[in-house]
């Protein structure tokens, strides 16, 4: 049995894993599909506190992960598939692991990028198609590039996008946005953005090689337009990873876990989210390490409540 599981490894979950370590409550990290999280997909890193000159995305991970492991966390691969939380023992089920037992549980499980789901995005992807215009925005030097999406996230991602693009051109499935004022505000008066509102994607083109062509559908027209690009960035929002929880903790409509305000608790005692799983809003590296140490410090609380409950030592 153990005394805290955490699954998940990007800032949260590490943040979460070093404090635990130190407290010698010997967390077992499971690190799923993305080891290290979103972080791992970007370059240079220039917002987290501590380091003037920048720090790359990958390496900033691994430190966390060595600073855990230092202190003694334990690290799997795996994807946990299922979970019991209804008993005062949580039990998940890892591929390819026996069932695990633990008495507290922190998820840090992150958020995904959505995709269009249309033919030709997934297999460019890393080929002109990316979710990631700080990650990829570089490679785009001069370019022309279309940034799909009508929310705060497209808008700022086209505009950051023209710092290297010669041309970008918002896609936009409606005629009208979803963005909020400042920021679509922001995006019309910025003289390299275009746009093609009310088009729906229907196609991503290549040369075998990279991106050539986005293919749309006008809507008002219904006719099917042919726009070339050298690179597709999709912004149409994130998805938590919340499925294998199977609704056994509280959600919002979207799948964020709802945490107590000012808390990371979850709906069940000694179950705790930390990061974007329960963020929509910050979504930074910073606000995700921050909450993962709360995560960890409010864990250890509830384990030593339950030692007193228990009469035993942990
Ligand atoms: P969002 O607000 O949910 O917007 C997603 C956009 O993508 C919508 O315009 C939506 O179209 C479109 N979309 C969704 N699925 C699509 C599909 N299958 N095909 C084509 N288009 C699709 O997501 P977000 O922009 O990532 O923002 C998420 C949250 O973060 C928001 O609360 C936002 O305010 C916040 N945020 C804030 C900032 C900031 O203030 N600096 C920056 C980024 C994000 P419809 O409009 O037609 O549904």
């Amino acid at each position: 049995m153990r005394q805290v599981v955490v699954v998940g490894t990007g800032p949260a979950g590490l943040t979460a894993a070093i404090y635990l370590a130190r407290a010698n409550l010997n967390p077992l990290v499971i690190e799923g599909n993305e080891p290290g999280g979103q972080l791992t997909l970007t370059t240079e890193v220039e917002n987290f506190p501590g380091f003037p000159d920048g720090v790359m995305g990958p390496e900033l991970m691994e430190n966390m992960r060595k600073q855990a492991e230092k202190f003694g966390a334990e690290f799997t691969r795996g994807w946990v598939s299922e979970v019991n939380l209804s008993g005062d023992v949580f039990k998940l089920q890892v591929d390819g692991m026996a069932e695990l037992k633990t008495k507290s549980l922190i998820i840090s499980t992150g958020a995904s990028a959505k995709m269009l789901g249309i033919p030709g995005e997934n297999d460019n992807i890393g080929r002109g198609v990316s979710t990631c215009a700080t990650c990829d925005g570089f490679f785009f030097r001069g370019k022309k590039i279309i940034v799909v999406g009508g929310g705060d996230s497209a808008m700022e991602e086209a505009n950051f996008l023209t710092k290297f693009a010669s041309e970008v051109r918002i896609v936009h499935r409606r005629a009208e946005l979803r963005a909020s004022k400042i920021m679509q505000d922001r995006a019309r008066s910025n003289p390299k953005i275009t746009w093609s509102l009310d088009c729906t994607p229907v196609e991503v083109n290549s040369d075998g090689k990279r991106v050539t062509r986005l293919k749309v559908k006008n809507n008002e027209t219904g006719l099917e337009e042919t726009l070339e690009t050298d690179g597709i960035f999709v912004a149409i929002g994130h998805r938590p990873n919340t499925a294998f929880l199977n609704g056994q903790i509280d959600t919002d409509d979207v799948g964020y876990i709802v945490v107590k305000p000012g808390t990371t608790e979850t709906s069940i005692p000694g179950v705790f989210a930390c990061g974007d799983v329960q963020d929509h809003k910050f979504r930074q590296a910073i606000t995700a390490a921050g909450s993962g140490c709360m995560a960890a410090l409010e864990c250890e609380r509830y384990l030593e409540s339950i030692e007193v409950h228990e009469g035993v030592a942990y």
